[in-house]
Order: structure tokens, then sequence, then C-alpha cells
């Protein structure tokens, strides 16, 4: 932190009492003082049940800033990032419950954990293969490209996050068991898998979180892409919940200044930088640092736009969304999708019915200016593409769930209004049959033949 940085930096660095990370997890969260005056031992047992099968991380940042323990079990933020009971289905929670009662074989603990794993459909929408592209005759694995401006990017040292969501669809990415997996160092082959294909504009870095990352690190990644120029690459996205989770990373941190630096080569070599910002409730814009840390990032000519699910138990009502975008635009933000949650992990405990998502959504749009209505919503990020909910309507007689594409596989697909039948429990498209008697949505045929298409391509190397 340079001497300028802190001349003009605010109070928090005035007290020079600068926050160091600290991590809690199955090991150490019984040391909280806040777990321990407000749950019995029975539920801090249930959370370590949880804990062994579903990734488990918070901080010292969301424990001591974020929740609110006065709500305790009820808070949003601690549900978002604290295990509870029913996010294991009974069959599941009992299977790892009498394993923890019966041994402590880490061995064992973990070979029933992979089990129960395995059937909580982990890298659903194909993350581990159909999206996977082949580039110079082998399957790049680190790298995703499923539409055609944007390729995805797992650096390896990125694939773990500040504190881990307790719905997070990436969860396998946190878990031990390497083959359900993906990550990549090779900067260089992504490079020249973006230079051979024009169409390919927008490189979205992820994980996981790239903002874990040593400043350092993601400058080496930066300096790479920016040496090779690709001509056709003038967008750099950062997926990333440290806004939320860490902002300190761009605020008091070691190297920040080094960090917000390597957005500003971005932004002087000509491309737009955006920051993806994962924020799930409005309790993670309500802290000096945050608001301070999303204008540094703003001050390197980096736009912010917003993201976030739809969970039960965290935000599932109208107004915490409307506050969300409000106190977004604000900010400076450009909200951008509301999420239905996948069918992966705690599915069943988070989950919305397309219906009421459909209703949150709307209730909320109506609830804000048109700044923030470049929010789109509510989506389904699933294998043949991202499918926005339009409403529920009625058409000769029959009751149905008005449908499009935003992105396809087949772009041809997006933006042509589609209908399945009504179901009042749908949550996921999984859920939802075509409309008006027909036996296949209009998509289907096309998607099973680029699938075989792709799973041949795969299996030849
Ligand atoms: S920050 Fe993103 S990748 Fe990390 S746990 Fe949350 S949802 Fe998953």
């Amino acid at each position: 932190m340079t001497r300028d940085d802190r001349r003009s930096a605010p109070n928090i660095y005035k007290t020079r009492i600068f926050p160091k990370y600290k991590s809690y997890t199955l090991r150490n969260f019984r040391n909280i003082s806040q777990i321990r005056a407000n749950f019995s031992e029975a539920e801090l047992f249930e959370m370590e049940v949880v804990g062994n099968v579903l990734p488990f991380k918070a901080n010292n940042y969301v424990v001591d800033e974020l929740i609110d323990w006065d709500k305790a079990a009820a808070d949003p933020i601690f549900r978002l990032t604290f295990p509870q009971k029913n996010m294991l289905r009974p069959e599941h929670y009992d299977m790892m419950a009498s394993t923890l009662k019966r041994t402590s074989s880490k061995s064992e603990i973990a070979s029933v954990a992979n089990i129960i794993r395995e059937e909580l459909n982990p890298n659903p929408a194909g993350q581990k293969d159909f999206n996977v592209p082949v580039f110079n005759g082998r399957p790049l694995s680190g790298v995703q490209h499923k539409y055609r401006q944007t390729v995805l990017f797992f650096p390896s040292q990125s694939q773990t996050c500040h504190a881990y969501c307790t719905f997070c669809f990436r969860w396998p990415q946190f878990t031990a068991s390497q083959d359900l997996k993906f990550a990549s160092k090779e900067i260089d082959t992504v490079i020249e898998y973006i230079k051979s294909d024009p169409s390919i504009t927008d490189l979205l870095i992820t994980g996981g979180d790239p903002m874990v990352m040593k400043p350092k690190l993601f400058e080496h990644y930066i300096d790479e892409i920016l040496k090779a120029n690709p001509p056709n690459l003038t967008n750099i996205r950062i997926g990333t919940k440290s806004l939320a989770y860490w902002p300190y990373k761009f605020t008091t941190d070691e190297d920040s200044g080094l960090l917000l630096r390597s957005f500003e080569k971005i932004i002087n070599s000509g491309r737009h930088l955006s920051f993806m910002a994962h924020f799930n409730h409005y309790a993670e814009l309500s802290t000096d640092v945050v608001r301070l840390a999303i204008k540094r990032i703003q001050q390197t000519g980096a736009e912010i736009r917003t993201q976030s699910p739809l969970f039960k138990f965290i935000n599932d009502d109208p107004k915490v969304w409307s506050r969300m975008w409000n106190e977004q635009v604000r900010l400076g933000c450009i909200p951008y999708y509301m999420f239905i949650a996948r069918h992966t992990g705690a599915q069943h405990y988070f989950k919305v019915d397309l219906e009421r998502a459909w209703n949150i959504f709307r209730k909320a749009y109506q609830d804000c200016s048109g700044l923030a209505r470049t929010v789109r919503g509510p989506v389904m990020s699933c294998n043949p593409g991202k499918v926005q909910v339009l409403g529920v309507t009625e058409i000769n007689n029959e009751k149905v769930f008005a449908l499009r594409f935003l992105q396809g596989r087949n772009e041809d697909w997006v933006h042509r209004p589609f209908f399945a039948g009504y179901d009042a429990g749908a949550a996921w498209i999984n859920n939802l049959k075509p409309a008006f008697g027909a036996d296949k949505f209009f998509y289907e045929d096309e998607l099973s033949a680029i699938y075989k298409e792709k799973i041949a391509v795969l299996s030849n190397h």
C-alpha cells in the first residue's frame, strides 16, 4: 500500500488496525464465541454432520460484520455460510451422523461423504464434459465454452473462496474428491484457444473465486493475456464474491493497490473490465469497507455488475431484492441477473418454485426505477442454456409457463418464446413438460444431437 493510497484513505486506514483474514471451518468453528453462545451441542453436531458432506467455510468478516447474531439461526447470512441439518436429505444426514458417531477414521468418513456427494448431482449442466472445448486434439480441462462469445477460465489457484455459500452449485470444486474438480494453470493455451476463434469476445475468469489469488499471481495472468493481446478479446470478466465475503481485498489487504492496478491495465489496454459481483442480500452491502471497496474498483474504470440466485431462507422476499437492487444502483453497480437455484447440492432445501420466483422477481422489479431494470430473471442456467421464466399465463384455456432463452447452446434459440405446461411445484427445467400436448420442447432434438457430437469428439481424445 503506497503512501498516496494511505493519504487518500478514509478512516478505516487511520486506525492502522487492518483486519487479517481468518477462516472458520469444521476444524475451528466451535471457537467462535457467537456460535457457542447461540447453539447447543446437538446443533453443533448437526453442523458437523452436514459440513462433512457439503463444503463449509466462514470467516471473521462474515462472523463479526455481517451476521446478526440476535437472529442467530434465522439470520440470512448465517444460513448462507453455516451448515444446517436439513441441507442434507434425512437419509443422507442419518448416513453421515451414524458414521461420525461410530468412527473418527478420516478415510471412512470421506468415503461415506463421497457416496452421498455422488447422489447430489455434482457438476450439473455439462460442466465437466458438454462445456469443455477440444483444442489441438485435446479437451481443455479448467476451461468451459458453452456460449459462442464467452470462454470461462478456472485458474487452479482460485478453486476456493473467502467463505463458502451453503447453496453453491460448484460445491464439488471444494471437496477432496479430485475427480469432481476442474481447473487449469495453462493461460497460454487459453489465449491460443481464444485467438483461434474470432467470435470469442469475452473471457470470464472464475472459480471458486479468482480474487482469493495473491494479487501478484492475478497480475501474472493479466500480463500474459495483455502481452498476447488477442484482437478479438474485448471484454474481461471476473466472477467473484470477494466484495461480499472479504472486501478488505480492495482496501487494506497487502498489495490491494497492485490488484487494482491490474484492473487499470485491462482498462488501459482498451478493453472493458466487468467485475461480476455476487451479492445475495442487502446486508452484504451494509458495511463501510464494502462501499469503499466498490468505489476503489470503480475508480479503476471497471464496471460492477451484480448477480445472485434466489433462495428460500436467504432472499425469497421481493423486498430483499428491491432494497438490494436499489442500493446497488445507488453505489453505481448494475443489477444483472436473478438466478434460480440449480438442481445440485442442497437444492431441495433452498429451492423456490418457478411461479413464486416469477412473482418475487416482478414485485421487486416494480419497486425499482428503470436504472435497476437492467436485471433479468428469474433465469435457470441449465444444460440447453439460460432460460428465463417470463411468467404464468393461460392460452386456449391451458395454464402454461411462458419461457424464453437468453443464451442457448444454439444461439438461434435465443428470444424465441416457448411454453411449458403449468406445474405448481416445478422448480427447475427438468420438472417441466411441453405445453399444448407436444412431446418435446422445440430445441430438444437439436440439443441431443449437439450432445452426441460433443461426446463423440471427447471420447476420441
Ligand atoms: S462464492 Fe461462488 S463459488 Fe464460492 S461458494 Fe459462493 S457461490 Fe460457490
